[in-house]
């Protein structure tokens, strides 16, 4: 389970009375905390930093504990700031500063100078305020009363986003093959992916996979076509294709566990001892939170599994989708997005169909693949790409839309949205930022979630939606 540290702030000058209120408010606290949140992560009280000394040992203990993916801070009184520079120097996680008060109203009748002394966040998360921007420290401030729902949302999101960065800064991505040769956007620098996010990009030879897939018993096929038949409806007579991709999926799995891969690509132009492109194999892996990229995309493949672990704890779907064509019709313009095979099924709203159809490039075996409409309603598209001397991360809001027409003869999960707040501007403003062809959809995540990335990550963000002008565009020429 993972944790957030609450690290209350004070000092010694108050007395025995003044700590020991400060600690029953926030034990209150952090119990109320478990209770709201705790089906995110688990909030652990931590010794009352009275000291320089004991802010040094919280953050050691944030620092060594796997487990925690970040920290909170108040300060209940106040707490000379300098006593944190030195604990806020160790601290290399998520970090929020909830300012609130154990208190929602003054009582006003009763006040006096000891109820001043015991509650002044105002005071004291200034000065503390100070010191985190002195430090140049990423982190977010929340306010409000700390029971009031928007200041609990505001934690929630907190919670998701720093277990988010905690997978990410742990995350292992298995690329089989390399960089589709000439695709640039899917290339980029992967030390620079490492030391910023944790990602660890591992080369491995398809051949790894195929080997597992031929080892693969009869048995655990048959167990892995019983898997597909419980969530899918076998609408193909190819049952041999559709057994195949079942053994590339297996083999992927024992690879991914054996290996702690949680991403993985692949690419059509390796393929090496493979009879077809994996199709259903990876939109199932998808479904279940493992990343995927197609091109030797180890950055989409990351992004999106980081992504849809940040979304776990919400409804609604997110994963990895291409962009492909577009219906432009003058104020009803669409975009559909169906890639070749790899749309996780995550995103089906009708019960996906198993057929097996021809792929029309990479000369393989026809690939049985997943066929579905997508779930529709306010979403996000996201990507992130490698410009050299910086990462940018370029989000748009979009809506997802029921296709218009039927499309007997398009063999392939179909997605479709519409760009926001018109066809022109957004996808202008896509291009002008450098957006990927491969990005992440969610009807999970908005903008907010996304943006609480960025900062914690010290990512360059650029955000397309209604508010999104043709001044705006101006700004991307360079
Ligand atoms: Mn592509």
């Amino acid at each position: 389970m993972s944790k957030l540290y609450f690290i209350p702030g004070s000092q010694d000058l108050y007395g025995d009375e003044c700590l020991a209120q400060v600690r029953e408010d926030c034990a209150k606290m952090v119990a109320f905390f478990n209770e709201k949140l705790g089906d995110v992560v688990e909030f652990v009280l931590m010794p009352t930093v009275e000291t320089s000394r004991i802010c040094v040992e919280d953050m050691r203990a944030a620092m060594n504990d796997d487990e925690c993916v970040g920290v909170i801070t108040w300060m209940h009184t106040f707490s000379p700031a300098k006593m944190w520079i030195k604990g806020l120097q160790i601290l290399q996680k998520p970090l929020l500063h909830l300012h609130t008060q154990a208190n929602e109203k003054l009582p006003y009748d009763l006040i006096d100078m000891d109820f001043m002394n015991l509650n002044q966040a105002a005071h004291g998360d200034r000065e503390y305020g100070f010191i985190l921007a002195k430090l140049g420290i990423p982190h977010e401030v929340v306010a409000g009363y700390y029971e009031h729902e928007d200041v609990l949302a505001g934690i929630r999101r907190f919670a998701e986003v720093a277990k988010a960065i905690g997978f990410s800064k742990n995350l292992r991505i298995a690329t089989f093959g390399n960089n589709m040769r000439d695709v640039a956007v899917t290339d980029g620098n992967r030390l620079e992916a490492e030391i910023k996010y944790g990602w660890e990009v591992k080369y491995w030879g398809i051949g790894e996979i195929a080997k597992l897939a031929d080892e693969a018993e009869e048995a655990e096929v048959d167990a892995k076509m019983a898997e597909y038949t419980s969530k899918y409806i076998m609408d193909t007579d190819n049952i041999d294709a559709v057994r195949e991709q079942a053994r590339y999926e297996i083999a992927f799995e024992k690879f991914l566990q054996k290996n702690g891969c949680c991403a993985f690509t692949d690419t059509f132009q390796d393929l090496f001892g493979m009879k077809q492109l994996p199709g259903i194999a990876a939109q199932n892996l998808m479904a279940k939170g493992i990343g995927f990229g197609p091109e030797g995309d180890y950055k989409i493949s990351a992004f999106s599994s980081v992504l849809m672990k940040m979304a776990e704890n919400r409804e609604g779907a997110t994963g990895f989708i291409e962009d492909y064509t577009y219906d432009l019709t003058p104020g009803k313009e669409l975009e559909l997005a169906s890639h070749m095979l790899e749309v996780p099924a995550s995103f089906a709203r009708t019960q996906p169909k198993i057929q097996v159809h021809p792929l029309g490039i990479g000369n393989k075996a026809d690939p049985a693949r997943l066929v579905f409409d997508s779930v529709t309603g306010d979403g996000i598209q996201v990507t992130l790409i490698d410009l050299g001397d910086h990462f940018r991360i370029i989000c748009a809001d979009i809506e997802l839309v029921e296709v218009p027409h039927p499309m007997p003869n398009l063999p392939v999960a179909q997605i479709m949205y519409r760009h926001k707040p018109n066809f022109r501007i957004g996808t202008a403003a896509w291009c002008y930022a450098g957006g990927a062809h491969h990005s992440v959809v969610s009807t999970s995540l908005t903008r907010d979630d996304i943006a609480m990335f960025a900062r914690l990550t010290g990512t360059e963000l650029i955000v397309i939606g209604d508010d999104t002008t043709d001044a705006d565009l101006q700004k991307f020429y360079m």
